[in-house]
């Protein structure tokens, strides 16, 4: 078997459900000892992450990714077990396979070729990883990129192991994500009886306007990379249970997935002069802001392009949809960041499963990145 579908393999054997490790981080940290990188431990809480680094020159090229995995759901419904790391006919089954273990080993196999073939250079390369991608997010790649700031650590390049391929190997790439802003309105108005409703003041009704109001605003039309900012109610409550009653607080929960044209802020502001239109009293409790990142057209999208394309001798597609990844956290700190990896129609699902030469190829497409870059 291939080296790369080896630690894959390796790596898909243990159980590692997010924030667990359980030993994956140390399993990449061997592989990679020979060829001159050094480990560095980041632990912050439950969560481990390690930092392995070979050279200390500029430019700073980085592999990023993750070791935790999302839960199985219920063992039985897989025809593999999840943890088996079977591989038949060529395809790779368990957990992690296609997010984001695959990734993790083509990116090891990649630099041991790389560094075999050029000992010498120039720059650096390092591995950054997480046990904290799949859960908050609080203890990972955030605190990391913080601790090699505060040092002044600079990454120049980014890769990001995510899997962004939607039909074949590589046909996609992702250069940024949209930004994830949600909150939960509670309008306050006054209780009261439904037959004297001059008495009572309806947060219910109030609730409704402002949300149809929220759905029918045109925020912006996107840009080049970018579809434009969407608007999504998610849960709606309010109600005493009698029918005769008026309550006196009703709320909502929505989300809203945008585009880097708009802040965090700038959105906010939007939201707040909408509520005040048709409410004299609510509250929103923003949660956790996921701010926006995008890499234009530069040396790493050039790099990464022109290595899909000479291995797989089609195009690329930018794309800047679906979630958001630990690109949010590293872009920010000035890197150009891209994320580049397997097929992602079998993620976070039962029976999920990768092409075990996919992970080979990809492994190919990376080094050509290395050699573009640092050779
Ligand atoms: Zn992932």
């Amino acid at each position: 078997m291939d080296d790369t579908v080896e630690i894959a393999q390796s790596l898909i054997r243990i159980a590692s459900v997010t924030p667990d490790d359980l030993g994956c981080q140390s399993l990449i940290a061997d592989a990679l000892a020979s060829a001159g990188f050094e480990a560095e431990e980041m632990n912050f809480g439950d969560v481990k992450n390690l930092w392995l680094r070979r050279g200390d020159k500029r430019p700073l090229f980085v592999f990023a990714g993750h070791t935790d995995v999302v839960p199985t759901g219920p063992e039985d419904k897989w025809v593999h077990s999840p943890f088996s790391g079977d591989c038949v006919d060529g395809m790779l089954h368990g957990r992690g396979a296609a997010d984001m273990k695959g990734s993790l080993a083509a990116m090891v196999t990649a630099c041991q070729r790389f560094i075999s073939s050029h000992p010498d250079h120039r720059g650096s390369i390092a591995l950054l990883l997480t046990s904290d991608e799949e859960g908050p997010a609080v203890d990972g790649t955030v605190r990391v990129i913080d601790t090699l700031s505060a040092r002044d650590e600079h990454i120049d390049w980014c890769v990001v192991g995510e899997p962004t391929s939607s039909r074949t190997l590589a046909d996609t790439i992702k250069n940024g994500r949209r930004g994830s802003l949600g909150g939960t309105l509670t309008v306050v108005g006054r209780q009261g009886h439904v037959a004297y409703p001059h008495l009572a003041d309806n947060p219910i009704h109030r609730l409704t306007l402002i949300l149809s109001a929220l759905a029918a605003t045109h925020w912006d039309d996107g840009n080049e990379y970018f579809p434009a900012t969407s608007f999504q109610v998610s849960n709606i409550a309010g109600g005493t249970g009698a029918t005769n009653v008026i309550p006196g607080e009703a709320c909502a929960q929505f989300n809203l997935r945008f585009c880097p044209d708009h802040t965090a802020q700038s959105l906010q502001e939007m939201i707040h002069t909408i509520c005040r239109a048709h409410a004299d009293e609510y509250r929103i409790d923003w949660s956790p802001i996921g701010q926006p990142y995008q890499t234009l057209p530069d040396t790493l999208l050039e790099a990464a392009v022109a290595s899909v394309e000479t291995v797989t001798r089609k195009r690329p597609t930018l794309s800047t949809d679906g979630g958001t990844s630990d690109g949010r956290f590293i872009a920010p700190s000035g890197a150009q960041v891209i994320e580049l990896g397997p097929l992602n129609k079998t993620i976070h699902q039962v029976d999920e499963v990768v092409d075990a030469s996919d992970l080979s190829t990809l492994s190919v497409i990376y080094e050509g990145i290395l050699e573009r870059l640092l050779a």
